[in-house]
């Protein structure tokens, strides 16, 4: 990160520039496969050890884990839900970085309220015909495959029956709409997908059983928040560092600033944070290598951790005084980057509602 990555940032975020030879080198290390099984050709980490991946790389440049962290959910979706034959067939190329994606849910009106999806796969023989649209995809152009979720019975009640997961590669029928222009997270795409009589072999629905797909697509959104969580952190963790670095240097009324209380009181909540936010973030981890149900856990870390994100980015602004607010510096970067954490993988306003049923749920009246 040191040597390949930091020395680039700021030269590929402000041109917006996909970091082609860095995705070359991150399939080198077997980023592409961090959490797919050995035996299909993935390192088989646990998410303790892939969230601290991930706090790493964020502390450094955000963007790149998004290259590799929704490519995951797909293949952890697949790994988890879809039959050996489909496991063979797509696990060993996902884990080489040769097929690169990730997950298709959101639709222009349809995001929080995923049920709500409009995307209709319609059975047609041995194969199934899907006509909608998907907005926001991240890997959207770069990526080729792409886990869809869709209606197969648009009218089944309670909704979520009617719902089913695809495994969906780029052929006839499936095109890219645009490029969506962002405040931060440059250099990955964020793109629009249309999807236009674009026919699958009933062979790429996950699991071969229709009504999964919301169970499937949700299932993998524990990991996700991991994930989230732990960019969170690495922002969390950047801010301060750079923000520590330069309270000891910047010097105002003949002492470095850092000698000064009101700074003081900054970098010690910023330390509490990004402290609190790893552990959080390692808890969640565990219980999910121990194969627990974490939503609670997970929830809990990606609120905190974006929260503490979007905080100390802030704050550490604020240390730099001007040169915060400058592009010459990473400080800026970061104070953009860090609204997301606090929207993917289930926004904040709904983490919090998930955290409370699932409390109550745990807290029952004796
Ligand atoms: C850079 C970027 C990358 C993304 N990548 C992907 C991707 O790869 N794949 C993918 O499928 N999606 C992706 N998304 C989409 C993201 O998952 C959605 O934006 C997110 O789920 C929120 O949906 P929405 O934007 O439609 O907001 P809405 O659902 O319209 O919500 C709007 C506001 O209302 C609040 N709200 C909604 N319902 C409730 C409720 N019941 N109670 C309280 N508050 C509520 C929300 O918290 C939010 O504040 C990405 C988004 C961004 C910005």
């Amino acid at each position: 990160m040191d040597k390949e990555v930091a020395p680039r940032v700021l030269e590929y975020d402000h041109a917006d520039r996909y970091p082609h030879e860095l995705v070359e080198q991150m399939k080198a290390l077997g980023l592409f496969g961090a959490t797919i099984s050995q035996q299909y050709g993935g390192l088989g980490l646990p998410a303790a050890t892939y969230a601290r991946i991930v706090m790493h790389i964020s502390s450094v440049w955000m963007s790149i884990t998004g290259i590799f962290n929704s490519h995951l959910i797909l293949a952890h979706a697949i790994e988890r839900f879809g039959t050996e034959a489909q496991k063979h067939a797509w696990l060993p190329r996902l884990a080489s970085g040769e097929v690169r994606g990730g997950l298709a849910l959101t639709e222009p009106d349809a995001g929080t309220d995923l049920q709500g999806i409009r995307m209709t796969a319609r059975r047609d023989g041995d194969s199934y015909v899907i006509n909608g649209t998907k907005t926001w995809i991240s890997n959207g152009i770069e990526g080729s495959c792409f886990a869809l979720l869709v209606k197969t019975d648009p009218l089944a009640e309670p909704r979520h029956r009617g719902m089913s997961l695809f495994v969906a590669p780029k052929h006839a029928g499936f095109t890219v709409g645009k490029k969506l222009e962002k405040l931060g997270y440059k250099s990955i795409d964020s793109a629009e997908l249309i999807f236009e009589d674009y026919r699958l072999p009933a062979s790429h629905l996950i699991g071969e059983s229709e009504g999964q797909g919301f169970y499937q697509a949700t299932g993998g959104l524990e990991l996700g928040r991991i994930n989230v969580a732990a960019r969170g952190v690495g922002i969390a963790e950047g801010a301060l560092r750079y923000a520590t670095q330069y309270a000891q240097t910047r010097k105002t009324f003949g002492k470095p600033i850092c000698e000064h209380q009101a700074i003081q009181l900054k970098l010690a909540e910023m330390a509490t944070r990004a402290r609190a936010a790893r552990l959080l973030t390692l808890d969640a981890a565990s219980a999910f290598d121990r194969g627990e149900r974490c939503d609670l856990e997970a929830g809990m870390a990606k609120y905190f951790a974006s929260e503490a994100a979007l905080e100390n980015a802030t704050e550490s602004m604020r240390i730099h005084g001007a040169y915060g607010y400058s592009k010459e510096y990473h400080i800026e970067r970061l104070y953009r980057d860090a609204p997301l954490t606090c929207i993917g993988e289930g926004t904040n306003e709904m983490q919090r509602i998930i955290i409370a049923r699932q409390w109550i749920k745990q807290h029952p009246i004796a």
